[in-house]
């Protein structure tokens, strides 16, 4: 494809996101929080989330010797998402290929359900690697696996317990390479979907979802929404808030963990943000210059807590699920 009349975004620095948001950086919001009753049916999907199922794969993906955009092992990375999502039981799965500063790179895709007027859900999450010290390295080992074994494992997990589900919207799930070089996969796939067309009713972005300890406490998640700070396009502002609001009232009936905001920033939803599509997200405030591990060879499974892992999890399932209705 050609990309002369792509933007460009350079390698995203989490690190240097902005703040919490506070409770005032919300007060333009059209709709109230909802109050939300448990709902039986809701809470019966939720229970067939499985923990054992995360951890094997964030094992799988960890096993690779590093995941990263420019080494060997990419394309193996893209089959063995591509073979999971077989396994489970999808028949609509298709790698979306782009050529980026001469690697040729693949998106893994996978639709339930057709499209339809109202538009998709997407949900997204990078499945490349990356070391700080040197971003150019494609031989040493790198695990990733809260970044972003934990976003792919999560997405894979809720596939998994979508696909005998009948939904009312289509679910698009979209595994990304080349993010830590610059957001290159979601690029490239937020221009095929502008250019098709196709109408997304949300982007959910999963990108670093299971270390804690970063936080103000050990059991706190951060809703990513579009508060206008980091993102390019007004319209689709309170849309995401109101998203964020749905998203944190969920989690507080389905779910034991607890949520703030931050603003959506440096991972795969930007180019989406910047076509005017509305995006949220997951993440575990981890990508800190205090966290050892990110970005390091040190990104082992055994930092991650599982247990919120698998909350934050039936978080996003019982948002896909409220929307899908
Ligand atoms: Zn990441």
């Amino acid at each position: 494809m050609c990309i002369s009349h792509i933007e460009r975004y350079g390698p995203p620095d989490k690190t240097k996101s902005p703040r919490t948001l506070q409770s005032q950086d919300l007060s333009d919001l059209r709709a109230k929080k909802a109050r939300i009753a448990t709902d039986a049916a809701v809470q019966t999907v939720l229970n067939l989330v499985s923990v054992n199922n995360l951890e094997k794969s964030i094992l799988e993906l960890s096993n690779f010797h590093n995941r990263h955009s420019k080494s060997v092992y990419i394309h193996e990375v893209a089959d063995w998402i591509q073979r999971q999502l077989l396994d489970i039981g999808f028949n609509d799965v298709s790698f979306h290929d782009y050529n980026e500063d001469g690697f040729d790179l693949k998106n893994v895709i996978c639709n339930k359900g057709v499209e339809t007027e109202e538009g998709c859900i997407l949900l997204t999450a990078h499945y490349d690697t990356v070391l700080s010290k040197d971003p150019d390295d494609v031989t040493s080992r790198m695990p990733g696996a809260n970044d972003n074994a934990s976003g792919v494992s999560a997405l894979l997990e809720i596939a998994r317990v979508l696909s005998g589900i009948p939904l009312q919207r289509r679910v698009k799930f979209a595994f990304f390479s080349g993010e830590e070089q610059g957001l290159w996969g979601s690029t490239h796939y937020a221009h095929h979907i502008k250019e098709s067309g196709e109408k997304i009713h949300v982007v959910v972005n999963m990108d670093m979802c299971g270390e804690t300890g970063f936080l103000a406490n050990d059991n706190l998640s951060y809703i990513d929404i579009d508060n206008g700070e980091t993102g390019t396009v007004d319209s689709n502002n309170i849309p995401s808030k109101n998203f964020g609001l749905k998203m944190q009232g969920l989690a507080e009936v389905y779910a034991q963990i607890d949520t703030i905001f931050d603003p959506i920033d440096a991972s795969d939803y930007m180019p989406f943000e910047s076509r005017g599509y509305v995006c949220i997200g997951a993440y575990d405030g981890s990508a800190i210059s205090e966290n050892p591990h990110y970005h390091d060879s040190s990104d082992v499974i055994s930092n991650l807590n599982m247990n919120f892992l698998n909350e934050v999890t039936k978080m996003v399932l019982a948002f896909v699920l409220s929307e899908t209705k």
